[in-house]
């Protein structure tokens, strides 16, 4: 027996359908099902702007760099972000040579509103937040307080494919929402990312931003009459961000089933709540208006090390997310302004997520966990 921490499930036939579409009409590229996908996306989360990239981190990077640019923010200037989360996260604010602060986490390990307000100084301009494993923490607070300082709000909605707040699909307060569609997302591709701005000039650049610069993609172009379809301009040094319509083809059938499969890892989280709760084995909460994608089940054991490999002897492989990111040599000037999150960075633990797991597996985790957690 053995149990992953997590194991992507796709829809084959469905999904060999729609690349074969993409393989006999020959449009593999930008263009054709990436706008189907976008248009998908859009209708489902009701961001009013929503465009295909190859990763959620090139999504964060465009979102840093075009607000950078929007608000004429420099280099010396501060966002606010956590130290837990995968590196993506601050990579980008890096990637745009201004400085990360970071805030502590509070017991959802989202970012702490009451700690975010400590760490505001004249250079602050952004919070980015994560919504760790689906949960939105305390996201209305923190929209009051970018209010409240004028600040902007990027939303690294990286574990929130189809996680709602108060029933609806949260982030539309925010500048900017970044998904991930990475091979073991809730929303698996291979590797994909959507970035959703609120405003439409912001889409517009990030458009071209994500072909080189370029201010029209291939495919409008072959619709355009006349011999001139190979004229463009470049207004920007962009990037190659963009995605393709093999990736967007998987989209387009895995966000058919997004919700069911939210709906089960729900239910295998309510397994995993009933299982541990006669133990005294500290759960990850989800606040009580959030409907979460569950794209983790967290713990917190102050055995970590040990427990893991216990597990692994009995066929359970578990996760971490994340290593507190300033005990990386890259982000060691935030070392000691996070005591929550690097404590809870020791003690943390992802238990399996997927949907092949069944009810007996979730049963059989558990009295593991509680035999060999203390
Ligand atoms: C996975 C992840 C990313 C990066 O996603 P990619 O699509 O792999 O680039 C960013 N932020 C968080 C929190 C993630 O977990």
């Amino acid at each position: 027996m053995s149990i992953q921490l997590f194991m992507p499930t796709f829809q084959v036939e469905e999904c060999l359908n729609e690349i074969r579409e993409c393989l006999e009409s020959g449009w593999t590229g930008i263009g054709y099902k990436t706008i189907e996908f976008e248009k998908a996306w859009s209708a489902y989360t009701g961001h009013p702007y929503a465009h295909f990239v190859h990763s959620a981190t090139a999504g964060l990077h465009l979102a840093v760099k075009q607000l950078k640019m929007k608000y004429n923010w420099t280099d010396e200037d501060e966002i606010i972000s956590t130290p837990l989360t995968f590196i993506s996260t601050n990579h980008a604010i890096l990637y745009e040579k201004m400085k990360v602060v970071f805030a502590d986490v509070d017991e959802y390990l989202c970012l702490d509103p009451a700690d975010i307000e400590r760490k505001i100084t004249p250079r602050t301009k952004a919070i980015m937040y994560v919504g760790i494993g689906g949960s939105v923490g305390k996201y209305e607070e923190v929209v009051a307080l970018c209010q409240k300082y004028d600040l902007a709000l990027i939303l690294d909605a990286a574990h929130m494919a189809g996680t709602r707040f108060k029933g609806e699909i949260p982030g539309k307060e925010a500048d900017v929402v970044v998904y991930s569609f990475h091979a073991v997302k809730n929303l698996p591709m291979a590797d994909g990312g959507m970035v959703c701005f609120r405003d439409k000039e912001d889409d517009e650049l990030c458009r071209k931003l994500t072909w080189l610069g370029i201010n029209k993609d291939t495919f409008s172009r072959t619709d355009t009459k006349g011999s001139y379809k190979w004229k463009y301009d470049v207004e920007h040094v962009g990037f190659k961000y963009h995605g393709n319509s093999i990736m967007a083809g998987i989209g387009l059938v895995q966000l058919k089933y997004l919700d069911r499969d939210n709906a089960y890892r729900r239910q295998l989280a309510n397994w995993y709540d009933e299982g541990l709760a006669a133990s005294k084995i500290h759960t990850v909460d989800i606040p009580s208006n959030c409907e979460s994608s569950r794209h983790l089940y967290m713990i917190l054991v102050n055995n970590r090390d040990e427990l893991l490999l216990a597990l692994n002897q009995v066929g359970i492989y578990p996760g971490v997310h994340y290593q507190d990111n300033t005990a990386y040599r890259m982000y060691s000037d935030g070392r000691g302004t996070c005591p929550n999150a690097h404590r809870c960075s020791e003690q943390l633990m992802s238990l399996p997520m997927h949907l092949q797991m069944t009810k007996a597996d979730v049963t059989y985790i558990c009295e593991q966990v509680i035999t060999y957690a203390k």
